[in-house]
């Protein structure tokens, strides 16, 4: 095994960790389910083509970070690098137009073959919402906010929400010819990448982190003037209504989204106790996507959260597991089974029950109790057995007043009652 280790880039999440990941994802998900939207899961390995199309050749995850690799029947096949392309796949596929108007969430590994650092693996996690089928600013509006409470609710702080409209496509094109030709003039002043996306992708041009580059686009033409009188008001409806709803926003101009399918609204959430990689929420609408991967045309808007980056930024006390209600210490051959028939009975209570199966001393028991820091103890030794019951007790050692309570094994009520007045089941 010397030599056996996982891949560069993903990671173990061992047990004491994910009782964050868990207190994490159970307030998200509630907060999911009261915003009505339901489950997809689709398959996490897909063929090539569809991220081709779906995300576009000229963008970095395409061009330079697909885990693909051809099966043993020669087709190129993709570990999904985000979840958007497959949702829209599995729609079209399924029948979208019995279905125009969805609310969907996803959560689940991603891949992507970067270099890893703090808050970037090469296998990450995504939660993932897309409203399908809606067209109107409201629905932009309402995704933000989701987004936004879903992080507030975690008790996330240092919060800031970036927007800003890519107007639809005829306006990106007026904007694009007029790009082009200011493009034309200052190519040779911009970092080698962003002179390589020109003929690709130059819209990503405004994503470049290299400082020169930022400097000069500081000059460059910007696609909110060159809106068309309809998306200019959908972009200052989307902001009123934010303002209503209390939502502070800054306007980035800067702010494309990577992907060739976006349409009006793309909005990014950034944290500052993130570091440089700041960005925990990355969203916008896509109303060309699903025609464009051969369905109907179907307006929609959606995001990804990064479940790593939440997980850095959610509060401390998410750490905490629950504890053990009830530890049940036990010894002798009947004892040992009338412990296990009992941990079943008061698992259906609700409760947290541990059985220790270590057949030690009960004072090495009585000392694991104590570790866990254990609500309380049941002890069912020889003594008990013989005469069918078992004691149980609030494990506080300095308190004189939680005396010991026998119990029969067969007396449900007194059972009850005693996890009633102790334990607050309900
Ligand atoms: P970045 O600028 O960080 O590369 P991106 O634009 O590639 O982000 P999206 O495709 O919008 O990211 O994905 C949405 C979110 O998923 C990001 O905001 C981030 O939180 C998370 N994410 C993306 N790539 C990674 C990664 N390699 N490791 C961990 N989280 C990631
Ligand atoms: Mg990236």
């Amino acid at each position: 095994m010397d030599n056996l280790k996982n891949l560069r880039g993903t990671v173990d999440l061992l047990p004491d960790q994910l009782i964050k990941w868990q207190n994490v994802e159970k307030i998200v998900l509630e907060q999911l389910k009261r915003s009505s939207i339901k489950e997809i899961r689709t398959p996490i390995l897909e063929m090539t083509e569809l991220f081709i199309r779906g995300i576009g050749e000229g963008t970095d995850v395409v061009s330079k970070e697909m885990y693909t690799f051809l099966d043993r029947g020669e087709r190129s096949c993709t570990l999904r690098p985000e979840g958007t392309a497959s949702v829209a796949r599995a729609l079209i596929q399924n029948g979208i137009s019995s279905n125009p108007l969805q609310k969907l969430w996803y959560m689940g590994p991603m891949f992507r073959y970067e270099r890893p650092q703090a808050g970037r693996q090469r296998q990450f996690h995504q939660l993932g919402v897309e409203f399908i089928g809606y067209e109107s600013v409201r629905s932009d509006v309402e995704i933000i906010a989701l987004a936004w409470d879903i992080l507030k609710k975690l008790g996330i702080k240092e919060l800031n929400l970036e927007i800003n409209t890519l107007g639809d496509l005829s306006d990106r094109l007026n904007f694009q010819n007029n790009f082009l030709k200011w493009l034309k003039i200052n190519k040779n002043a911009l970092d080698l990448d962003s002179q390589n996306r020109i003929d690709k992708n130059p819209l990503r041009i405004f994503d470049s982190k290299n400082i020169q580059t930022k400097k000069i686009l500081e000059n460059a033409p910007r696609l909110v003037d060159f809106l068309s009188e309809k998306s200019r008001k959908r972009y200052s409806d989307l902001k009123k209504q934010l303002e209503i709803l209390k939502i502070p926003y800054l306007e980035n101009f800067n702010l494309v989204r990577g992907l060739d399918y976006y349409t009006h609204t793309a909005f990014e959430i950034t944290s500052g106790s993130l570091g440089s990689q700041a960005t925990v929420c990355g969203g916008g609408r896509y109303d060309d996507l699903i025609k464009q991967m051969g369905g109907p045309s179907t307006p929609a808007i959606g995001f990804a959260i990064g479940l790593e980056r939440l997980i850095l930024l959610a509060g401390k006390e998410l750490e905490a597991p629950r504890n053990t209600d009830i530890y049940i210490i036990n010894q002798g051959l009947i004892s040992e089974i009338l412990a296990m028939d009992l941990s079943r009975k008061l698992r259906n209570y609700d409760l947290i029950v541990e059985l220790d199966l270590s057949g030690a001393s009960f004072s090495k028991q009585f000392k694991k109790a104590n570790k866990l820091k254990a609500k309380s103890i049941v002890v069912i030794g020889d003594d008990e057995a013989a005469n069918k019951e078992f004691t149980i007790r609030l494990f506080d050692k300095a308190s004189t007043e939680n005396k010991e309570l026998a119990i029969s094994f067969e007396d449900d009520i007194t059972l009850e009652k005693w996890l009633i007045n102790n334990l607050l089941i309900k």
